[in-house]
């Protein structure tokens, strides 16, 4: 069988180009990670699904994949839309915030680190090979600020050490900012530096040995700024010409602009071929923020705590949604789009996901009876499979390869008695399209929805789907007039500890006892 064309949009030649690795099948791109200050939100989590199914969709047509995905723990400052970013350290912010918690800043950047790669598993992403922290790559960033003061691409003053735009005649290629628009991004608020040369330079290391991270440089106590991290640990993991850097669209000024002039100078050559941005996600048609009581991170739609009171009762009573359904919702919008996250396409996602789970105990039931017969399954679903392939080639369509993953969930639905021919066909296309889209995490035992804690009140994810199930059903039995069937459902729920309570503008359940 060939191969679709892998195909993305660039953002460097506005172009969508096919994607053709340096090195023959193998593929090795960076990601911008998450800055560790704070829970990540389902907005991050768009930006790093971007880059699983790029992984996925190179694995799918065999190629190697190594993917650096960073850490961010140092030097982020809350002006980060600003070329040279003023106003405070995220992490210190946070610290202050939250000073309690934490023995110090360096405490802070573990828990939410750790936080973080829980979030990432529970979401069924895939590992990256190498990811490196910010703060353990210090002495690389020294070095390469070092080499940067040498080759005159960058200039020391009393304040730090500013990388020179004007040495770098691209800058401003990648975003089409002209000057002038780079020049409305430069810091009016808090005081510049007199002695930088041109407003749009951008710190490679900051004096500040009151910071809460310091390291010793040539120039004294201090800190690196946010842009370098990202091009020393590309081309420390990655080498000095690598194919493909993913991260938000807000990366691309003026992280990613900075990052290629770093790059470009160092190595004295293009660095990176492809440049992929994913486009924010909106709330319920709004921007996320706190203010609009909108923002959620990936933790309180997973697993609200009883103070979350953001979060809509239905998915609190629950004790969460399936992080699975989550990311099957996060899927409904292709990267590059504008996407619009609502809680009924979070509801429909549930479902989808719980219909794939019930179709692999069939297949399961049905491989292990292993009756004789025919596979009417298996051409139907390879041609299905070779559609959700090209849909995640062309330019990762998700919503395209979960809409031609569903149709083969049907075809397995209503086949009626699965022989044990057709089982396997079925079982092949379960694991090639869930290796492919990640859609139940077959592969990771560690994907299993939480468990509950002792503390949190909270059931599983999976006692709660099983609840919704029979819930769904007694729904229906009432609807067709089946009394005595829906009050057996009733009973079940009873004994599974579970009390209904039929209200005028619909049920409500709840756990007798708390877990
Ligand atoms: P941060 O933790 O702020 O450094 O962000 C981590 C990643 O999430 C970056 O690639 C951001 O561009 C991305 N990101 C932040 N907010 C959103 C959003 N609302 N939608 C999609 N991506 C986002
Ligand atoms: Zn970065």
């Amino acid at each position: 069988m060939s191969h679709p064309t892998f195909r993305l949009y660039n953002t460097l030649t506005h172009e969508t180009e096919p994607v053709e690795p340096i090195e023959e099948e193998h593929l090795r791109f960076y990601s911008c990670g998450p800055t560790v200050y704070m829970y990540a939100h389902i907005g991050n989590f768009r930006s790093f699904l971007t880059a699983d199914f790029i992984r996925r969709t190179a694995e799918a047509l065999g190629w190697d994949v190594t993917n650096v995905s960073n850490i961010t723990d140092v030097g982020h400052l809350t002006q980060d839309d600003l070329v040279d970013p003023g106003g405070e350290d995220k992490m210190q912010q946070a610290l202050e915030r939250e000073g309690e918690r934490f023995a110090n800043i360096y405490d802070l950047a573990r828990h939410y680190t750790g936080a973080f790669l829980e979030d990432w598993r529970a979401l069924n992403l895939r590992e990256p090979e190498v990811r490196p922290r910010a703060t353990e790559h210090v002495t690389d960033q020294l070095q390469a600020v070092i080499e940067l003061v040498e080759k005159d691409h960058a200039y020391t003053t009393d304040q730090g050490v500013y990388f020179s735009v004007e040495s770098f005649e691209d800058y401003g290629h990648l975003s089409g900012n002209t000057e002038a628009q780079q020049l409305e991004a430069t810091d009016r608020e808090t005081v510049e530096d007199p002695q930088k040369r041109d407003p749009r330079d951008f710190a490679l290391w900051k004096h500040d040995p009151e910071h809460l991270m310091h390291w010793h440089s040539p120039w004294g106590w201090g800190y690196p700024g946010w842009h370098i991290e990202c091009s020393v640990m590309g081309m420390r993991y990655l080498g000095d010409r690598f194919d493909l850097h993913t991260g938000g669209e807000d990366l691309i000024f003026p992280h990613h602009e900075c990052e290629i002039a770093q790059n470009q100078a160092l190595a004295g050559h293009p660095v990176v071929n492809y440049w992929v941005h994913t486009r924010f996600l909106q709330v319920e048609g709004e921007k996320m923020s706190k203010s609009a009581g909108n923002f959620y991170t990936v933790r309180d739609l997973i697993q609200p705590g009883p103070d979350d009171t953001h979060v809509p009762a239905s998915i609190r009573q629950r004790g969460g949604v399936d992080p699975l359904a989550l990311r099957y919702a996060l899927m409904q919008g292709q990267y590059r789009k504008p996407f619009n996250f609502t809680l009924d396409t979070l509801e429909t996602a549930a479902r989808h996901v719980r219909r794939y789970r019930s179709v692999s105990e069939h297949v399961d039931e049905a491989l292990a009876e292993d009756a004789e017969g025919p596979d009417p399954l298996g051409d139907r679903l390879d041609a299905i499979y070779e559609r959700t392939l090209a849909a995640m080639c062309d330019d990762l369509n998700t919503p395209a390869a979960t809409a031609a993953a569903l149709e083969g969930v049907k075809a397995i639905e209503q086949t009626d008695r699965l022989s044990g021919a057709a089982a396997r066909s079925a079982q092949d296309w379960l694991t090639r399209t869930n290796d492919l889209l990640g859609i139940v995490a077959s592969e990771f035992e560690s994907n299993e929805p939480h468990e509950a804690s002792a503390d949190s009140g909270l059931g599983t994810a999976a006692q709660n789907d099983a609840i919704e199930d029979l819930l769904a059903d007694r729904e229906a039995a009432r609807a067709d007039g089946e009394y005595a069937r829906a009050d057996a459902i009733r009973d079940t729920l009873d004994a599974l500890g579970i009390e209904v309570m039929d209200r005028p503008d619909g049920t409500e359940w709840r756990r007798k006892v708390e877990l």
